[in-house]
């Protein structure tokens, strides 16, 4: 019997954090203006906050309207409480015993 490996997607549940958090780390210029914002309508995703989402379902937001660095570090501070999802986004940023090249010297 093969086993069909099902495709890695990421939940509702983690699709809605996401999204919260995309809309919180908004750029100020572009936030609304009842909510302290000037805004600015972003022209890149038309206000969305959504770059692209990927097969996984793993949505990425828009680099002109969103901090996405600080997206990207809330979003892995998540990821610490999900062990998929630790699995599927944290682990392979981490070097697994392969010894680190220095360039240079
Ligand atoms: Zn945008």
């Amino acid at each position: 019997m093969d086993e069909d490996p099902k495709p890695f997607r990421l939940s509702k549940e983690h699709q809605t954090f996401a999204l919260k958090m995309i809309n919180e780390n908004v750029l100020p210029r572009y936030r609304p203006k009842n909510n302290g914002g000037r805004g600015k309508v972003c022209n890149w995703c038309q206000g969305t906050r959504i770059d692209h989402t990927t097969e996984e379902g793993l949505i990425h937001p828009c680099e002109r309207c969103v901090d996405h660095h600080k997206a990207r570090e809330t979003w892995k501070e998540y990821c610490k409480g999900f062990p998929e999802l630790v699995e599927r986004f944290l682990k392979k940023q981490i070097p697994l015993s392969k010894p680190v090249k220095q360039v240079g010297t």
